[in-house]
């Protein structure tokens, strides 16, 4: 084995089950290991290299950021972070925004938001402080947001977890309307994803969805959209939520945002964007400058019509050459965040063959799952789709 690997394993924390690959380098859709094996990238470290790797516009910007102020803190005013929170504000068509560094910290912002939304307005005594989260979802690492996720394999080990969440089986309208009605008046968030990503790429549906904000517009309780997976043009659109038709109180947003930098971002409508005031929540990296540089070439990407437009056109031939695979059982998702159900084989089995013949994928579940790069060429598709047919197939 590799003396990297060696060295990896006797000095970091194994809390990843990873393959035996040492990414050194990338350019576009191609990363390349230090044994100078390549590999086609149909993952995009989990959604993150929106524009695949070292897009030279986004190294630009970083870099030139680097070499003029790389960070701050937030006790100062910073122009690319004023630079940066407009676009976003102007391109989702949220008031105002809080940055973090994660997905997690921007779902526990979108906590502490809620929570303190309905604290300011009924008082402590009123007790309204549950959040509605799905069964299946997947909200972040914290204890806060390991409580929020709706799937008993994450609530063990780390006693005692955050009280306040109650889930709701996903698309199930009786059980969300079963679920309010006995915790009336109790109730200050519904939070969810457009489509479950951790727990399998499972879109909801358009009724459930709408019963969502019928029933919190009834008793003001607050929607929260987790968009950290399917938000910045993942699903083919800036926010999944314009997709759905519909406005969520809160949004929040991290992986693809800033192309590969670390950053998370909780947005906030009118209703609500004044509800965190000075001192009730902060972060030292939030906001960073190089995150900032970063997110502004992409949200200039994805704003723009005629690149979503490729976006979808290119998520459709993606859709349907998976389809094509005799293997494959159905194919699930929206935009290019797409999984894939097996009729005999194994995900976990797969994704290490993919490896093998230079294809680096991910898994969800007992799916295979899709999140290549927005900038994916119609030929790396092709490429990339021939050794998985053949592994699927064979
Ligand atoms: C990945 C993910 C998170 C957690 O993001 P981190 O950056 O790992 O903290 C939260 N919610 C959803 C929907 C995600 O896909």
């Amino acid at each position: 084995m590799s003396k990297t690997i060696d060295k990896f394993n006797e000095h970091v924390m194994m809390t990843y089950g990873r393959l035996d690959i040492v990414l050194d380098n990338g350019e576009g859709r191609t990363a390349t290991a230090e044994d100078g094996k390549e590999y086609i990238d149909f993952g995009s470290g989990i959604g993150t290299n929106s524009l695949g790797y070292c897009d030279s516009e986004w190294a630009d910007a970083v870099c030139a950021q680097a070499r003029s102020i790389q960070h701050t803190s937030n006790y100062y005013y910073t122009k690319v972070q004023a630079e940066f929170a407009e676009k976003l504000c102007t391109a989702t068509g949220y008031s105002k925004v809080f940055f973090g560094n994660s997905g997690a910290e921007a779902n526990e912002c979108a906590i502490k938001l809620a929570r303190k939304y309905s604290f300011d307005k009924y008082g402590k005594d009123a007790g309204r402080n549950i959040i509605i989260t799905l069964v299946n979802s997947f909200h972040g690492r914290t204890i806060a947001t390991l409580s929020a996720t709706g799937q008993e394999v994450f609530h063990n080990y780390f006693f005692p977890f955050v009280p306040g969440f109650v889930n709701v089986e996903a698309n199930n309208t009786e059980d969300l309307k079963a679920k309010l009605a006995e915790n009336k008046g109790k109730v200050c968030a519904v939070m969810f994803e457009f489509v479950q990503g951790e727990g399998g790429v499972c879109p909801l549906t358009k009724e459930f969805v709408d019963a969502i904000f019928e029933e919190c517009a009834k008793d003001d309780i607050l929607t929260i959209a987790d968009e950290v997976q399917t938000g910045v043009g993942r699903t083919g659109a800036v926010l999944t939520s314009k997709l759905f038709g519909v406005k969520p109180n809160i949004t929040t947003l991290a992986k693809g945002l800033a192309g590969g930098v670390p950053v998370g971002a909780c947005l906030a409508d009118e209703k609500c964007c004044d509800v965190l005031t000075k001192s009730t929540h902060g972060s030292t990296f939030g906001g960073n400058p190089l995150a900032c540089a970063g997110g502004k070439v992409v949200l200039s990407k994805v704003s723009d019509p005629e690149f979503m437009a490729e976006v979808n056109r290119k998520a459709e031939y993606f859709r349907k050459k998976l389809a094509e695979i005799d293997e494959v059982e159905g194919v699930d998702g929206m935009g290019l965040m797409l999984g894939i159900r097996l009729k005999s084989k194994k995900a976990a089995d797969i994704l290490g063959e993919c490896a093998e013949k230079g294809l680096l994928i991910l898994t969800a579940k007992d799916k295979l799952r899709f999140l290549p790069p927005l900038t994916i060429t119609y030929e790396e598709i092709d490429k990339g789709m021939e050794i998985l047919k053949e592994i699927l197939d064979k």
